[in-house]
Formats: structure tokens, C-alpha cells, sequence
């Protein structure tokens, strides 16, 4: 199997992937809070993680990948109010909403998308643990980890509990023994709320990725390969993860630790002060999903992305060219009696090269655009290369795939096939009559 390497933020450094479990890879990613309309920044992980899952398969492991929707947070209270309706049914509707957009930008779904809401039980019975094994501790109604019972606390985001309490500012009224503890356990008398040992209240945001990962994967000890999500999550939420996992399960709760970047728009940062907030849903209703898949990917998922009027009209461009091509040749194939099914891909060491070296997309989008470059030549070939066109087709089909590329694709059955044939002969017998009127038939049956 080829080496794939990745950057963790754990030690900020290049590393060969080695698996937990030989041949498997279980991979978990922080998900949105469902309570109103995601913006692109939302999708940046749901396209990067995705097209890692992608690449994993590619290379013959088995993959499960998990993604939560949290569902239940202040924000979900308050614009549940706002509408006037359940936080059930807002939850809900969002992540109708966020699965649609997903299908949209060409990601898969996620094998399991678990909910805070539906692990109450196990949140419950570890933070108990927490506080049996003296790691966090009981206060009013609260329950918080005593953070400096973890000594390696920092690891990850290099944030020490000395760093943190010399900058902490004072609280004042806090019940906890240290300004760095964090809850895992909120007293609440609004909103929705669980009934438990320690009072009424709901789990923290920290506590909940924690649980569902330390239940989903309890086969591993909790224990996973990749945990994932965007560099604003590295702290304090990851660190919070970690040093939780540490007490409870005794490992780091995930080998490598991947961190994306943010999306700027027009070199500015996207924030609702500014107000240049920017939907997904609007971004695909406009531009369509597959050009905001491209220009993401044309962007190496750990730095800065730009989302402007020219990325995004350059990576629609280069998808026409994409789809313009891939039809062509898909085409011509056909009408050369080639058999789609029996093409080989060959050749393909530099793109898998580039994603195996820290999912280089960029640099891999450039070689399949390499190879699309060998498939239009092949493509003005007179007599036709088959061969040669069948293999290009047959890589670029295979890059299309890995990078999660979705292209309309154009099977020919023998009648029109036959048409096909006839427009070609009349064209070259210069019956333009003749050739206009089959390639309106063409064009209403979606080949030309
Ligand atoms: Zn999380």
C-alpha cells in the first residue's frame, strides 16, 4: 500500500500514517451546531475531510468516518425562541439542510452523524467517572475538570495550565477551584435539560465529542486515528478533548490531529460583524456545487482560502472544461464500440503522489488537469487512439472520483448511437441542413 503522509498538529510536524488497527482508518470530525443556515466556512471541512475519506478508500483501507451534529447549545435555545418552535424541530430542519448541502459539494455522508442529544446516558455516566476518579469535581450544580490533574494538558495547542493561569483574568463568583478548569456539566433552567446525579442541567460542548468518540469507537479504547476539524477548534475544544480522554480512557482520545483553514472573503475575515457572511446554500444556488468543491480543493486544506467573484468564477471554468471533456471522450469511446467497463487506469504514481503527501489537492488538481490535457489530444486523433483515450479516460475518471468530482455522464444506447453516426456522416458530406436537424435531436437528448 502506498505511504501516506500527514501533518498533525499533535507535535506540528510531517508523519507517516500507520493506522491503529492495521487496514483500517477511523476517522472523526467536529460537526456544525445546528441552529440556523451553515455558511461555506461550514463546508471547508465537510470537502477536505471528505476527499481524505476518499483518498483512504482509494488506497484500499477500510474507512469509517464520523461526523456529529450538535444539538443542543445556547444558540439552539435562543433561536428556537426566536421562531417559536421546538429546538427538535429547528435541529432537525438544519440538518436536513446541512445533509442536502453536503450531498451538493459532491461529500459523502458521514457512516454515523451522532447527536449529544442521543449519548445523554453515556455523557452522564462519564462525567461521573470524571468525578469518581477525582479528574473533575462537583460545584453548585456544575461540574468542571480540574484541568491541572492533567499534566501533559498544552500537547496539543501548547496552551500549559501555567501559560493559561498567569493570563486568566479574575472571575468573579466562579465556583471553580482554578479559572482554567472547564465544564463539563452546565447547570440549566432553561432550554432542553437532563435530569442527573450532580442536578439538573446539559453536558458541555468539550465533554460531548468526547463521549460520542469514546462510545462509537469503545472497540479501539477510544482511541481513533484522525480527529479532525478547523484550526479555531485546536484550542481550547481538541485540548479540552484530550486532556478528558487522557482521564477517562488513558490514551490521547486520536493519533493525528488535522487542523483546516479558514475561508476569507475577499481577503477579509468572514464574521458577522462585518457582515460579509456568506451562505452555502447560495454559493450552490448560484455557482453549483461542484465549482465550490474545485475551488476549495484548488486551496491545500491547512491554509487560508479566498472565496471571491474571480476563485470561484475560475474554478467554474475549469469544471466546464472538466465536464466538456469527460463527455467528449466518454462519446467517443462508445461510439467506437469501446467498452467503458474495460478501461484500465495506468500511470497515475505523480496525482496519488501529491494526496498522499498531505492531501496536496492543488497540486493534484493540476495533474488531472495534466491529464485532461492528454485526453483532449487523444480526443483530435484521426484514426481515433483508442487506446490512448481509453487509459487518459480512464485516469481522469479515477481523479474525478478520488477528489470526489461529480461529472453528468452520457451512456449511449444503439439507437443513439446511430444518430450519432448519421450527424457525423452528414456533417462530413457538408448536409448541413441534414446535420442541423440531428443535432437538435442530439442536444434535446442531453449528448451534444
Ligand atoms: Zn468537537
Amino acid at each position: 500500500m502506498r505511504k501516506v503522509y500527514l501533518y498533525s498538529s499533535l507535535g506540528n510536524q510531517l508523519q507517516e500514517f500507520v493506522p491503529v488497527v492495521p487496514g483500517k482508518v477511523s476517522i472523526y470530525v467536529c460537526g456544525p451546531t445546528v441552529y440556523n443556515d451553515p455558511h461555506i466556512g461550514n463546508f471547508r471541512p465537510v470537502i477536505v475531510f471528505d476527499a481524505w475519506r476518499r483518498l483512504f478508500k482509494r488506497l484500499g483501507y477500510e474507512v469509517t468516518f464520523v461526523s456529529n451534529y450538535t444539538d443542543v447549545d445556547d444558540k439552539i435555545i435562543n433561536r428556537a425562541k426566536e421562531l417559536g418552535i421546538s429546538e427538535k424541530e429547528l435541529t432537525e430542519s438544519v440538518i436536513a439542510e446541512f445533509r442536502r448541502l453536503t450531498d451538493e459539494v459532491g461529500s459523502l455522508q458521514p457512516d454515523i452523524t451522532p447527536k449529544p442529544t442521543e449519548y445523554m446516558e453515556q455523557m452522564i455516566s462519564y462525567i461521573d467517572d470524571l468525578v469518581k476518579n477525582g479528574s473533575a469535581y462537583e460545584a453548585e450544580g456544575d461540574v468542571y475538570f480540574r484541568t491541572n490533574s492533567d499534566e501533559q494538558y498544552g500537547e496539543l495547542s501548547g496552551n500549559t495550565v501555567a501559560k493559561l493561569v498567569s493570563g486568566a483574568r479574575i472571575e468573579v463568583n466562579s465556583q471553580k477551584e482554578s479559572p482554567v478548569d472547564f465544564a463539563l456539566w452546565k447547570k440549566t433552567e432553561e432550554g432542553i435539560k437532563w435530569n442527573t446525579p450532580f442536578g439538573v442541567g446539559r453536558p458541555g460542548w468539550h465533554t460531548e465529542c468526547c463521549v460520542m468518540i469514546s462510545s462509537i469507537f469503545h472497540n479501539n479504547g477510544g482511541y481513533i486515528d484522525i480527529h479532525g476539524g478547523g484550526f479555531d477548534l485546536k484550542f481550547p475544544h481538541h485540548e479540552n478533548e484530550i486532556a478528558q480522554s487522557r482521564a477517562h480512557n488513558h490514551n490521547g482520545l486520536a493519533k493525528y490531529w488535522l487542523h483546516n483553514g479558514f475561508i476569507n472573503i475577499d481577503d477579509e475575515k468572514m464574521s458577522k460583524s462585518l457582515g460579509n457572511v456568506v451562505l452555502a446554500k447560495d454559493v450552490v444556488k448560484e455557482y453549483g456545487g461542484m465549482p465550490f468543491r474545485l475551488m476549495v480543493l484548488n486551496t491545500h486544506y491547512r491554509a487560508p482560502l479566498t472565496f471571491s467573484a474571480e476563485t470561484i468564477a475560475e474554478a467554474q471554468k475549469t469544471y466546464m472544461k472538466i465536464q466538456t471533456a469527460y463527455k467528449q471522450a466518454e462519446v467517443a469511446l462508445q461510439l467506437a464500440d469501446v467498452d467503458l467497463s474495460s478501461l484500465v487506469p495506468n500511470n497515475q504514481d505523480k496525482f496519488f503522489e501529491e494526496l498522499c503527501n498531505d492531501l496536496n489537492t492543488p497540486n493534484a488538481i493540476a495533474e488531472l488537469l495534466a491529464e485532461l490535457k492528454r485526453l483532449n489530444q487523444a480526443l483530435r486523433t484521426n484514426p481515433l487512439d483508442k487506446e490512448t483515450l481509453g487509459e487518459s479516460f480512464a485516469n481522469v475518471k479515477d481523479y474525478l472520483n478520488v477528489l470526489g468530482i461529480r461529472v453528468k455522464k452520457t451512456p449511449l444506447n444503439e439507437e443513439n448511437k446511430a444518430l450519432y453516426r448519421e450527424y457525423q456522416a452528414a456533417k462530413k458530406a457538408k448536409d448541413f441542413e441534414r446535420s442541423d436537424v440531428i443535432r437538435a435531436k442530439l442536444i434535446e437528448k442531453g449528448i451534444l
